[in-house]
């Protein structure tokens, strides 16, 4: 069959509806390399607008850093550009290998294996290591890359509600006759940034027998005293079965992810994992990109340190505007404001102030949990903060929400 105008009218007609249902996605174009400061054209077709980025995953201001860069090119004139092959033919260098050594010691753990990304990592990895005799408990929040994962896996699945541990203890002791059980959540909640109880969780695991497995995505580089992930800030370094986690966010912000742990499960993975065996790995550009960034935040906690510092003073910042915050201390600092449309307009408002941050809204998070997610960086300077805080103010003055709490703006604006 072939495209014709009726299959053509059938999409025309499922791309409207998603415009109707107000949730149409757009993109806005950066002219300008990923940092604090960006050019951004939006929309399509008006002049270029400078404005303070408050939307990106560069957690540690890497993304252009003159240090990775020039690493990058080091590893492009002496590498070059491709690999041309998958990584069991002829799609390995020495530098892989060494990243997977790099990347094994920092996050404490046995061993690692690159994939060319984190989501392709979470696709593989279930697969790889469980069969249809497993289960698989997986937190109601965790990524949509894990729930692919799950998917594409025999084992059985089941979920308990989010962060609560008394729910997770009943699976555990529901599943108790399966063969092999698996933990599995986020450590760094994306949407509202609060973080997984590892400690809690290592526990249950144990007295349970199950393995844990946390996607640290939005932890690896700067969660825990010295920046290895969540399972630092728990007290529970080395004790985690399976992190996967990626370096298109605090790590560089390129691309690429691994899954690490367990020696005998990473080596199952490069057995049989399917993205591992039948896609490309990350190129030698950003190998060498990422080996820099794992050296640059093995030499000092600076970085770190700083995102720390300029989480502390916008969460301050914002709470004594006035604004309703989701409670936390990671750089993930959600405004909400529960109305989607407030959501929009807002965020609207922020950008003609010269604020780039994104209004959230169903089906991103749940209905009547509209919010603006902002994200610090290191890359950010105090005058930054300082110039966002008060566009927000002025902008939270305009709709008069400041001061007032969840409730009365659900009555001002509805859900
Ligand atoms: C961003 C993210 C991913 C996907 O990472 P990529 O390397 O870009 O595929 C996976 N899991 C979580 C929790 C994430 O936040």
């Amino acid at each position: 069959m072939s495209f014709n105008e009726k299959i053509r009218a059938m999409y025309v007609e499922q791309i409207e509806g998603i415009k109707d249902a107000g949730i149409f996605k757009q993109e806005r174009f950066i002219h300008s390399a990923q940092d604090a400061d960006i050019e951004v054209e939006f929309p399509t077709g008006s002049s270029l607008k400078k404005v303070i980025n408050m939307c990106a995953n560069n957690y540690l201001g890497l993304s252009s850093h003159p240090e990775v860069v020039k690493a990058a090119h080091e590893g492009l004139d002496t590498r070059g550009y491709g690999m041309s092959s998958v990584r069991f033919i002829c799609g390995t260098q020495d530098i892989h290998q060494e990243l997977e050594r790099k990347v094994t010691e920092f996050l404490g753990t046995e061993d690692t294996i690159l994939f060319p990304s984190c989501m392709d990592a979470n696709a593989g990895v279930f697969e790889a290591i469980l069969t249809d005799e497993d289960i698989m408990i997986s937190d109601r929040l965790v990524h949509a890359s894990i729930i692919d994962g799950i998917r594409l896996c025999s084992a059985m699945h089941d979920t308990f509600k989010h962060s609560n541990m008394i729910h997770l203890e009943k699976k555990l002791l529901l599943h108790a006759d399966k063969r092999l059980k698996v933990v599995i959540t986020d450590g760094v909640f994306s949407m509202d940034g609060d973080t997984a109880k590892l400690d809690e969780m290592a526990e249950l695991c144990e007295k349970y027998d199950a393995m844990l497995f946390v996607d640290d995505s939005h932890a690896t580089g700067f969660i825990g005293k010295t920046g290895r992930g969540t399972h630092e800030k728990y007290g529970v370094f080395g004790k985690i079965d399976i992190i996967t986690t990626t370096f298109g966010k605090a790590l560089g912000g390129a691309s690429g992810g691994c899954v690490s742990g367990r020696k005998e499960l990473v080596e199952l993975c490069r057995q049989k994992a399917r993205p591992y065996l039948f896609s490309n790995t990350i190129a030698p550009v950003v190998v060498s990109g990422v080996l820099k960034v794992l050296d640059i935040l093995s030499a000092s906690t600076e970085r770190r340190d700083k995102l720390e510092k300029n989480t502390a003073y916008w969460r301050k910042g914002l709470t004594e505007a006035g604004f309703v915050l989701k409670d936390g201390d990671t750089p993930i600092v959600p405004v909400m404001l529960f109305n989607a449309k407030l959501s929009q307009n807002i965020s609207n408002d922020l950008y003609d102030e010269g604020i780039y941050a994104i209004g959230f809204f169903f089906p991103v998070v749940a209905k009547g949990q509209a919010r603006i997610r902002t994200q610090i960086s290191a890359g950010h300077e105090i005058h930054h903060l300082d110039k966002a805080l008060s566009a927000f103010t002025k902008v939270g003055r305009k709709y008069d929400i400041l001061g007032k709490t969840k409730q009365e703006i659900i009555e001002m604006y509805g859900l």
